[in-house]
């Protein structure tokens, strides 16, 4: 079985791009670059990804999701079902390509598997990441001009998630991470987002991990053991923790991924505010069912200040770690 050190380190996904790969996109849209070469510049990518991941000293990377536009856009584009309308802006001077849903949702080809395999050949660790947006999400940021209600499009997503999710456990995916940022945008849904989510999930032997992000965990706080994951991670940071007693009163009981970077501010995180983070974060949780992670994808950030925030997250965590040794706590702890 995989093991890991006490307080493993990981990251939600995304990372900035290189500036040359933003180049490379733009050459191979004005026919200046052909689609080998951008294939190849994809790569290089992700191998660079995975070396700052490694330099950092990051337990459970991935590969930057580089490869992704974003990360509703690059789903709707391979599923049958939706069609594009202009950009929307959704954070700073950020945009996403808002899809729209125009007929039934099928599933036409593997989305990730080839992602998933060449992260695989790269990686310095069998125990990195593959992320996937899940149904409720797709679902939430896209028009829906076809299905009578929401709650129909996202159990057509939820089925088309889960044949993804069976072809990568097939290839071998260990560790997957069902990224569902909106799932609590509307307190009427949650009864039967929850339901999607676990039928997008079934039978996936993988260690599944989600991720929620930005807005208010009030709405969703009550239901998360109902999700049938191994771990929750959420941003934390952003928040200064203040969601921590809502859990423990609500009697959380899985794995919490604990957000102790902000990505939406360029002040890089002293390694002593991560420790003393993760410290009053063991006041609530059992240590050894805490991971660390930034608060959301890395994205935005400057490739430079990204990577400053993941080594002052690893060392912060490295401290804990010492200390917790001290009080008897084990090294390592299983992957499942
Ligand atoms: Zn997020």
């Amino acid at each position: 079985m995989a093991e890991l050190p006490i307080l493993p380190t990981t990251v939600i996904g995304s990372y900035p791009r290189p500036k040359w790969l933003r180049e490379a996109i733009r050459l191979n849209k004005a026919g200046k670059l052909s689609d080998e070469e951008l294939t190849e510049a994809f790569n290089d990518a992700a191998l660079s990804v995975l070396h700052d991941h490694y330099v950092a000293g990051i337990d459970v990377p991935t590969d930057g999701e580089v490869k992704r536009d974003e990360m509703v856009e690059y789903f709707a584009e391979r599923l049958k079902g939706f069609r594009f309308y202009g950009p929307v802006r959704v954070w700073g001077t950020a945009y996403y390509v808002k899809p729209a849903v125009v007929s039934k949702i099928e599933y036409l080809r593997p989305l990730l598997v080839d992602e998933f395999l060449y992260t695989k050949s790269i990686s310095y660790t069998d125990n990195f990441k593959i992320t996937i947006t899940g149904p409720y999400t797709l679902a939430y940021w896209s028009y829906n001009e076809f299905y009578r209600t929401r709650k129909d499009l996202v159990f057509d997503l939820a089925k088309v998630i889960n044949q993804e999710l069976h072809n990568l456990v097939n290839v071998g995916a260990k560790i997957i991470q069902i990224d569902e940022p909106a799932i609590h945008s509307t307190k009427e849904d949650i009864d039967w987002a929850i339901e999607a989510v676990n039928e997008s999930l079934k039978g996936i032997d993988a260690k599944l991990v989600m991720h929620i992000c930005y807005g208010d965990y009030r709405i969703i706080a009550p239901y998360l053991n109902e999700f049938n994951v191994d771990q929750i991670n959420f941003a934390l940071k952003i928040y200064d923790y203040k969601y921590l007693d809502l859990f423990k009163k609500y009697d959380y009981n899985k794995e919490i991924g604990v957000g102790v970077i902000d990505v939406h501010n360029r002040r890089i995180e002293s390694p002593e505010e991560v420790k003393k983070d993760i410290l009053s974060v063991i006041n609530y949780f059992e240590p050894n069912k805490i991971w660390i992670n930034p608060d959301c994808g890395l994205k935005l950030l400057p490739r430079s200040i990204a990577f400053q925030k993941m080594v002052s997250m690893v060392k912060g965590t490295q401290m804990v770690r010492e200390e917790l040794k001290k009080k008897g706590y084990t090294d390592t702890i299983s992957l499942r």
